[in-house]
């Protein structure tokens, strides 16, 4: 084993199970814990204090882990988590799937998993509306009635009315959009490939990136890193091809979000990685063969879409006051101004520092203060006390640039390179809640760096159709 793989199994190992050992408070899934007794629906509505969550993500789930610890033995509250689906995303963690390091179940943690010897409830349903005057909201599995309401139902990718936007970019939330990721690029340079046309075969191989947020660099050094490491043994062409990876940003410097210092390292460590970095340029329209920038046409056949994130649709229509994302306006305690009894965490806030006036970033960091905040606010409520103003200090940020190489500001130190990619990993290993996805990743990282990366296309779409069209045909009818 060489040096520098033993660099990084030990630092893995030594910064997971150090943090790990400080977030043990907040671990499911494994702990030895009593078993969780349910509710009837009756059961909840005849409780004096309904506290209904609406999303089981990152501010969701610490809140009702919160809420557990704070209220847990009241016989008179009942709290009640709703998601549409069954497993918290942990995303961060998407772009080592999308490199072709992990599987996606290794960065999912089943919800129920939390409820081992907690006492809050889960409710698998789609939420359809928030009824603020009757304090109701509808689900697809019946209405449910709230004294407490905690929305932390996220955002999804904005994505403008651009010609030709909607239609053609490709977006990057979800584990089927990193699965798609690496079949596109595959896709794309299997097309490359069998073309004879010279001209095409640049546009196979360039990849626009819009946005130069935190996502959009992200992304860009996960398509380079894709292509450069995982993708090279089985195209080994690309080594004289070189394929083309442009962020394109509208801001002046990228991540603008960080201190400039971090900003220019983050160009630098892209540029060195081998993506060009287009600053103050917006990107006006996409076709077929081209990507439109303000700054000229980039003749390519894929673009990803990075540049904001919106409210989800029934956060959206909430008639309350927004900002222009969509995300509801909440005042120093997270709550809906004129409705004390509703609060809202994580994306789906617009909210600000309650000493400090900075606003609260959409990070899966401050919605999970966000959601601990709210618990703690209900609990005091509960109790007759009124809450203090939010406070959101940010332990830093953390980057992942491409191949053993990354930004990071933790607690005011900065790092760069390698080491920075070493804290990216050991803390995200800690920080997913669940030991069993912290061995299935490790494991997995371990692998694809001793065998490679995964390189086949998995095709995530159903079969449902394929049988219809079989056996509607006579066997006759197919070519042999
Ligand atoms: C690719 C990617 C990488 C990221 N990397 C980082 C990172 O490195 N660090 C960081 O701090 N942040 C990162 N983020 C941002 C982070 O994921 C979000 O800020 C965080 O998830 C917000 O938490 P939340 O609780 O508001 O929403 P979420 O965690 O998204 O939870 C929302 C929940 O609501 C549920 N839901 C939504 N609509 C409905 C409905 N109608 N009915 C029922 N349930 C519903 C969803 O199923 C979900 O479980 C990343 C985001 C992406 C997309």
């Amino acid at each position: 084993m060489s040096n520098w793989w033993r660099g990084m199994v030990a630092g893995a190992l030594v910064s997971g199970g150090v943090a790990a050992f400080v977030r043990r408070r907040v671990t499911a899934g494994t702990s030895a814990r009593t078993r969780h007794r349910s509710e009837t629906l009756f059961a909840y509505h005849a409780a004096r204090h309904k506290i209904l969550i609406l999303g089981a993500g990152f501010g969701g789930m610490a809140a009702a882990l919160r809420l557990d610890e704070q209220l847990g033995n009241r016989g008179d509250t009942s709290v009640l988590v709703v998601d549409r689906d069954s497993a918290l995303l942990f995303t961060p963690l998407l772009w080592t799937v999308a490199d072709g390091r992990a599987d996606p179940n290794d960065v999912v943690v089943p919800i129920r998993a939390f409820q081992r010897g907690r006492s809050f409830h889960l409710l698998h349903a789609n939420v359809e509306g928030i009824d603020l005057d009757r304090r109701e909201v509808r689900t697809s599995a019946g209405i449910r009635a709230y004294d407490y309401l905690v929305v932390a139902l996220g955002s999804v990718t904005a994505v403008p009315s651009l010609p030709g936007l909607r239609e053609r970019a490709l977006r990057f939330h979800t584990p089927a959009d990193a699965i798609e990721l690496r079949n596109h690029l595959i896709d794309a340079l299997e097309n490359a490939h069998h073309t004879v046309d010279a001209r095409e075969r640049r546009e196979w191989l360039t990849f626009v990136v819009g946005g130069g947020g935190d996502t959009g660099v992200e992304l860009a050094a996960t398509i380079r890193d894709y292509l450069q490491v995982g993708l090279l043994a089985e195209y080994p062409w690309l080594v004289d091809e070189r394929p083309r990876v442009v962020v394109v940003g509208r801001a002046q410097r990228l991540v603008p979000m960080s201190s400039p210092t971090t900003s220019s390292a983050v160009e630098r460590i892209l540029r060195d990685e081998g993506v060009e970095v287009w600053t103050d340029v917006a990107i006006e329209g996409v076709t077929e063969r081209a990507i439109q920038t303000s700054r000229g046409t980039i003749p390519a056949r894929t673009l990803f879409w990075a540049a904001g994130i919106t409210a989800p649709p029934v956060v959206r229509d909430l008639p309350v006051e927004h900002a222009r994302n969509g995300a509801v306006l909440v005042d120093e305690t997270l709550r809906v101004p004129e409705r004390p009894e509703v609060f809202v965490v994580g994306d789906s806030a617009w909210a600000f520092d309650g000493v400090s006036g900075e606003p609260a970033p959409p990070t899966a960091q401050a919605a999970g203060h966000m959601g601990e905040y709210v618990a703690e606010a209900i609990a005091g409520l509960i109790a007759g006390q009124q809450p203090t103003p939010f406070r959101f200090v940010t332990r830093g940020r953390l980057a992942l640039l491409g191949h053993r190489t990354g930004v990071a500001e933790v607690f005011g130190h900065a790092f760069q390179g390698l080491p920075a990619w070493l804290l990216w990993h050991g803390y995200y290993l800690s920080a997913i809640p669940a030991w069993r996805n912290r061995i299935r990743l490790l494991t997995s990282w371990l692998l694809a760096g001793l065998t490679g990366r995964v390189t086949a296309q998995l095709r995530l779409g159903s079969s449902t159709g394929a049988e219809e069209i079989s056996e509607a045909r006579e066997p006759s009818q197919v070519a042999s």
